[in-house]
């Protein structure tokens, strides 16, 4: 047998000469439209605060109001004395936006999906999927013990055909809202037809539509009008638009209560910080009252790909901040991305497996601390660099 160094340098080497191979930067300050890595300033694109409030004056006070407060560590899970009046305004909050009688938080979007997905299924169920979910998504579906099927993206009739030949005791459907990689929205008025015609239960993981879709900010459900009996597990993160950190499930008493019974990734684990909380209930305040965010977005995305395509560069079909260029190869992927770093722009390259063999790209995003100008300095960089 292999001693674990020489086995495990055998595969970091692989992934180095597949271009595979990840690297962290190292960060200085907040995020914003410019961010400081190794000492050098960079206008990014490519973070998820979608909206500008990760260092909004407002959600920093309140912060600092929270840790005033609570302290900083909650102490233990929320079961146990970990549960502040912070989480709990926060989940009543939270269920109000988004229209349902009932928010369960948790520390973050990974466990929520792990958390959901296992406590509401076993062995005798059926989870199917869209091929492009999250991972998350995808772990929470294999980790359940139920047969576990993919569709192709954005097929509800691939999704009918397998709904028609289950006999399973329950049925879950789960996709993404907006796609994380490609921005793209999923069908959902003819996901939750499929669903309901076979008695099957949709879920929806709106990480990335949260707060950016929908006059209101209240995501894809509000930009597609979708009530609650057709989507009746709803998923958002405060990590991404709201600028926080954490997300939560919205639905009814009984989810919401199962879940607190069940779900091992809510029962299993400290609190997060109630101070996080009390910061997320100031961002979330901004997200709905400030709309001019959402337009400003919106029309930076429009110039953005009205430029793009004046360059002849080919976007993805996409009307969310996620505007992925795709380049196919990761070397590709790898060097467009270096090349934009020595014109002072931060994109970062997606490569497989994040993203499927041959499809990788760079996820350029927006947020509405962007100008239009720093919007200009992009495409002009990646005329240069392309
Ligand atoms: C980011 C993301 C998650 C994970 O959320 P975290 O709070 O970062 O763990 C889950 N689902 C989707 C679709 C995401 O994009």
């Amino acid at each position: 047998m292999l001693s674990l160094s020489a086995a495990l340098k055998a595969d970091l080497e692989q992934r180095k000469a597949q271009s595979l191979y990840r690297y962290r930067k190292i960060i200085q300050g907040p995020q914003g439209s410019f961010i400081q890595v190794d000492d050098k300033k960079f206008l990014g694109f490519c973070s998820n605060n979608y909206l500008g409030l990760a260092n909004h004056p407002k959600v920093h006070t309140a912060f600092i109001q929270g840790a005033n407060q609570y302290g900083i560590g909650s102490g233990a899970a929320h079961l146990v004395t970990g549960h502040s009046q912070a989480h709990h305004d926060l989940e009543e909050a939270l269920a109000e936006f988004v229209n349902r009688p009932r928010a369960l938080l948790f520390s973050t979007g990974y466990m929520a999906n792990i958390g959901v997905i296992n406590a509401l299924l076993g062995r005798q169920d059926l989870v199917i999927e869209d091929r492009l979910n999250h991972a998350s998504l995808i772990d929470g579906g294999k980790f359940s013990g139920a047969e576990f099927k993919r569709y192709f993206h954005g097929d509800d009739s691939a999704l009918k055909n397998i709904l028609e030949s289950s006999i399973h005791r329950r049925k879950l459907v789960v996709t993404d809202g907006v796609f994380s990689m490609d921005g793209d929205i999923a069908p959902l008025v003819a996901l939750s037809t499929a669903a309901e015609q076979h008695n099957a239960w949709l879920m929806v993981d709106d990480a990335h539509g949260l707060g950016v879709l929908g006059d209101q900010g209240r995501g894809t459900l509000e930009y597609l009008k979708l009530s609650e009996n057709q989507v009746p597990i709803l998923i958002g993160t405060l990590g991404k638009a709201l600028g926080t950190f954490g997300a939560f499930v919205a639905g009814e008493e009984a989810l919401i209560e199962t879940l607190i019974q069940q779900a091992r990734t809510y029962i299993y684990t400290t609190a997060p910080p109630p101070a996080v909380a009390t910061a997320t209930l100031a961002s979330l305040q901004l997200t709905r009252s400030e709309s001019w965010r959402r337009e400003k977005l919106t029309f930076l995305i429009q110039h953005f790909r009205k430029g793009a395509a004046q360059l002849g560069l080919k976007l993805m079909d996409s009307i969310t901040p996620i505007q992925p260029l795709v380049v196919g190869n990761s070397e590709k992927a790898l060097e467009i991305s270096q090349s934009l770093l020595k014109r002072g722009i931060f994109v970062i390259p997606i490569r497989p497996p994040t993203v499927p063999q041959g499809t990788a790209r760079l996820r350029i995003t927006f947020t509405a601390d962007h100008t239009e100008e720093q919007v200009n300095q992009l495409l002009d960089s990646l005329a240069h660099s392309i």
